[in-house]
């Protein structure tokens, strides 16, 4: 029987893509096992001294002699990695100037790749009630109840911080229970068929316009725009449908993992289960499990923060970027990519449609409707409510007494808005009690040791926290600088130091105060927004955390302390930020049938923006902006990469951004202009000095090569490290 060449798949050798911390660029050749090597498998092959894993990428070179190839050591069990993919990945690494294994690690993050399915034993929740109820106890059952999948012994006694005699004894009485399940199940269905609700008439417009390019397959993106409670969950939630009847994959992306809970019950109320998550989360099981179900087809439907794009679906037909404008986007560390621009890179390789869902899309995404490459639909108005009504409260005319940030206008109106049964939200976007701890004898500001930043006072945890790095330390009690006991003083508000004055100023009411280091879990934080939208507050106030996503029907009063906060700085971006925030944290009010009002206290009445977002001009404010920019050659209308340089010293990092500044012959070729070295937005992390140069090109400049080019000149010899930052995300 003679059979046709397989032509993907390489009976000598191949160049495999090896999954290594070293930056190797490009793929090493190997001699294939008996057999043969197929594209996309995955194999264990030797590195110097190692195995490491890797990824058949393309036939060998033929570069090295034969006699000096090394051999693959195995081909694992596992589905090779799709074509699509793996363009994708080439593709996304050239974008970036990422070399190929970092972006290729980001897509094989699953735990025991390779290993056959086996069974395994998971614990869930058991019938009856235990017979005494201890604090351990309770921890294992909220343990239980929290996993969406139950958890092997070791992942329990872990979640529950108990040991597994605890365990034991609950088995014992059947209040928890054994099941043996195949380590990789597929999730339960997801039922397409099942009705969505009535939709108004633009909201069904846009669903069937989202509905027909999903049938029609094949790639596209559109803008979802409409003001908060639009219904935009609603409507590509029917996209979604579409995608699941023709039995191909969604995928949706949300900003922040807090949302997740919410959205999750969303999904199981429409299509009778719950989809699969992925997040930084789950349990290594967990995340083998949604890893290799995506590869199946044994998940319909993921919903995970932004790394979920890089996982393997098998038919990827629908990519949802929730809140598109949102910063989190940006991974900003590691591996720099926007989580966006990825999806759609991502999507156009899958074939499959994309929806930028937000109610202030960012001024990329209206670049790129403006320029006919994105489709757009609107939702104009809110599904049973009104827009709330918007207002500036001139800080300048109510002379507060210094260390209060409540407005006696602002007070008034919570006090009406509790009074009638309703809620009121006090918004400030500072974690903490307060910015700044100041020695009121010397002078000295208390500062991170490692950080170009301050540390921020938490008085909840009694410590001194670094809000870049994460380390603290406990509240002194005197100045480390000057020795003098009880010195120390709070400066300015955080949301911690709001409370207390919300506490003072209304005694009688109910506080919550949503921040996200003050929930040990996502769960505790999902059942402290659940008891709001129940009425369990009567003030509620909060960071950035509450401006995303949830539903509060009581929420008449959004308060917004320091609406002048985010257009300090030097930022570009400033304006669009502040815009984009300032009109969510407003959307919170008056989701239901009372209508809102949302209050900014500000020292600028009469800035732009903030007239801007009284006005709610929209459209206005998005061409003012635009037009700045191309006035500019600033993005998006231009190009710009950072470059950061850092060290533990700072002398050879600006030495290093001073021979890089000097050496841009490649960038001038191509009529690039190299900024800086300056000091980078966060000059010191973690003990490094941060340097930053700026290259700005034309939109249609070839960027990427000349970058590479220009770097290739200079050599970085460790402990000076070089990332680079394409379209980075402040400028
Ligand atoms: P957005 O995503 O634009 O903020 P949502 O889809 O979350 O808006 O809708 C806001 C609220 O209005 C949600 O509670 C949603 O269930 C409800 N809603 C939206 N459209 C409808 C509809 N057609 N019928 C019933 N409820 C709706
Ligand atoms: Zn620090």
């Amino acid at each position: 029987m003679s059979k046709a060449p397989i032509p993907d798949a390489f009976p000598e050798g191949a160049r495999i893509a090896v999954l290594t911390t070293q930056p190797l660029g490009r793929p090493l050749d190997y001699r294939a096992p008996a057999g043969g090597l197929r594209a996309g498998a995955f194999v264990e092959v030797p590195l110097g001294p190692r195995k490491v894993l890797g990824v058949v990428w393309g036939p060998g070179t033929g570069e090295v002699a034969a006699g000096k190839l090394r051999s693959v050591l195995r081909v694992l069990d596992a589905a090779p990695m799709r074509p699509e993919l793996r363009a994708f990945l080439e593709r996304a690494a050239d974008y970036t100037l990422t070399p190929l294994p970092a972006m290729l690690r980001l897509a094989t993050r699953a735990p025991g790749l390779g290993d056959p399915p086996a069974m395994r034993r998971l614990f869930v929740a058991g019938e009856r009630a235990p017979t005494r109820m201890t604090d351990a106890r309770a921890r294992v059952l909220d343990a239980l109840e929290a996993a969406t999948s139950g958890l092997t012994l070791a992942e329990l006694t872990e979640a529950a911080g108990v040991s597994a005699s605890v365990v034991k004894g609950l088995v014992a009485q059947g209040a928890v229970a054994e099941i043996e399940t195949p380590r990789d199940a597929p999730f339960p269905r997801l039922d397409p068929e099942v009705r969505g609700k009535p939709l108004s008439a633009d909201q069904a417009a846009a669903a069937e316009a989202l509905r027909a390019g999903v049938a029609a397959g094949g790639y596209a993106t559109t803008l979802l725009k409409g003001v908060t409670g639009s219904g935009k969950t609603e409507v590509y939630l029917e996209a979604v449908a579409e995608c699941l009847a023709r039995g191909r994959q969604a995928l949706v992306l949300l900003p922040e993992i807090a949302l997740t809970a919410e959205f999750l019950d969303r999904v199981e109320a429409r299509f009778g289960a719950r989809p699969a998550e992925w997040h930084s989360g789950l349990t290594m099981t967990e995340r083998r499990r949604v890893w290799r179900m995506t590869g199946e087809g044994g998940a319909q439907m993921v919903v995970g923060a932004r790394s979920a794009l890089f996982l393997p679906f098998a038919d990827l037909g629908l990519v949802i970027v929730d809140e598109e404008h949102d910063s989190s986007y940006k991974q900003e560390e590691g591996v720099l990519y926007n989580a966006r621009d990825m999806s759609v890179l991502r999507a156009a390789h899958a074939g499959a449609q994309v929806v930028l869902a937000s109610a202030t899309p960012s001024l990329e995404t209206w670049a790129n409707v403006e320029a006919g490459k994105y489709d757009r639909l609107e939702l104009a108005a809110r599904f049973g409510a009104v827009l709330p009504e918007m207002r500036a409260i001139d800080m300048r005319a109510e002379g507060l007494p210094a260390g209060r940030w409540i407005s006696e206008t602002l007070a008034r109106a919570v006090e009406t808005r509790i009074a009638a049964g309703e809620q009121a939200l006090l918004f400030i976007n500072r974690r903490g009690y307060a910015p700044v701890t100041l020695c009121r004898a010397c002078g000295h500001q208390i500062a991170c040791p490692d950080c170009d930043a301050r540390l921020v006072e938490h008085r909840f945890l009694k410590r001194l926290v670094c809000h870049q790095c994460g380390e603290s330390i406990p509240t002194p009690a005197a100045c480390p600088e000057c020795g003098k006991e009880e010195s120390l003083a709070a400066i300015g508000p955080g949301v911690e130091r709001l409370a207390e004055e919300a506490q003072a100023r209304f005694p009688e009411a109910r506080l919550a105060v949503l921040s996200s280091d003050l929930f040990a879990s996502a769960r505790a934080l999902k059942a402290e927004i659940a008891a709001i939208a129940e009425g369990g507050a009567d003030i509620v106030i909060g960071t950035q955390l509450v401006a995303k996503g949830h539903n509060f029907p009581l929420l008449t009063l959004v308060g917004v302390i320091d609406a002048d906060l985010a257009l300090h700085g030097s930022d570009l971006r400033a304006a669009e930020r502040t815009f984009q925030l300032m009109r969510q944290v407003a959307g919170r009010a008056g989701r239901k049938e009372k209508p809102g009002v949302a209050m900014l206290q500000t020292h600028q009445p009469d800035h732009p923006v903030i007239r801007a977002i009284l006005a709610g001009d929209e459209e206005g404010f998005w061409r003012a902006e635009a037009a700045a920019r191309q006035a500019t050659g600033m993005p998006p209308y231009g190009r710009l990469a950072g470059i950061i340089l850092s060290g533990p010293e700072p002398e050879p990092v600006f030495q290093l951004g001073q021979a890089l500044a000097r050496a841009d012959g490649p960038l001038r070729r191509i009529g690039a202009e190299v900024w800086g070295p300056a000091p980078a937005p966060i000059a010191r992390i973690r003990g490094r000095h941060r340097v930053r140069l700026l290259v700005k090109a034309a939109k249609g400049a070839p960027l990427q090569p000349a970058l590479s080019e220009w770097l290739a000149q200079v050599e970085v010899k460790a402990p000076l490290r070089l990332a680079v930052d394409i379209d980075p995300q402040s400028f």
